[in-house]
């Protein structure tokens, strides 16, 4: 992740080209060997419908990362909650959602808290698993932000573990990434981890 200056654009590393001719191919090829009549019209549009179904999903959309300066030296936790999120699981191009919870110990700065779901979506629009997706928001929060400490909480269902497999229908994967004095300092850790669970508890 190559990120800039404060306020300065998020460029992505992983700006990825998507070929749709391809993917409209694979996806007809795939249908053909799951044993469907790909020439049905029913089935007509679905390799298009399932390239741009991907490429929505794997396109994170840039934004600008405005902070201000911290004038008034605000020195508590700031911590949004129940970001709704989804992202695609790596290992089984299937979905994960769920929620994200997201504090930070200001230093010198702080940042529009619209922003914290900005981050957490730029990061979800790639083929994931949600333990990177936690530590890329607490990264970024830490190097962009330069915070006393941040901390990151995801709650997701996986429908890879809910469809399949074990199928656990509605079983929560949590990750959390803690950094600096949230991690550090005991009861700054304890105040964050009360707040985040608190909300996980309320649904
Ligand atoms: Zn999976």
């Amino acid at each position: 992740m190559t990120l800039n200056a404060t306020n300065g654009r998020v460029n992505g590393n992983h700006q990825r080209r998507i070929d749709y001719g391809a993917v409209e191919r694979a996806a007809a090829d795939l249908l053909r060997a799951l044993g469907a009549d790909v020439d049905a019209d029913a089935l007509e549009e679905t390799p298009r419908r399932v390239a741009d179904a991907y490429a929505e999903l794997l396109t994170p959309q840039a934004f600008r990362a405005t902070t201000f300066p911290n004038d008034d030296g605000y020195d508590e936790l700031i911590v949004a909650r129940s970001i709704p999120f989804h992202s695609l699981c790596m290992h089984h191009l299937l979905p994960f959602h769920g929620i994200a919870h997201i504090g930070y110990l200001p230093g010198d700065r702080i940042i529009g808290l619209s922003k914290l779901g900005r981050v957490v979506e730029y990061f979800s629009r790639d083929l994931q698993i949600q333990e990177r997706l936690t530590t890329q928001v607490a990264g970024w929060l830490q190097r962009e932000l330069e915070p006393k400490g941040v901390g990151v909480v995801l709650e997701a269902e996986h429908l890879c573990m809910s469809l399949r497999g074990v199928q656990k229908l509605g079983a929560k994967t949590v990750t959390s990434a803690l950094r600096g004095a949230v991690r550090d300092d005991g009861r700054t850790r304890q105040e964050f981890l009360a707040l985040t669970t608190r909300t996980s508890h309320d649904q």
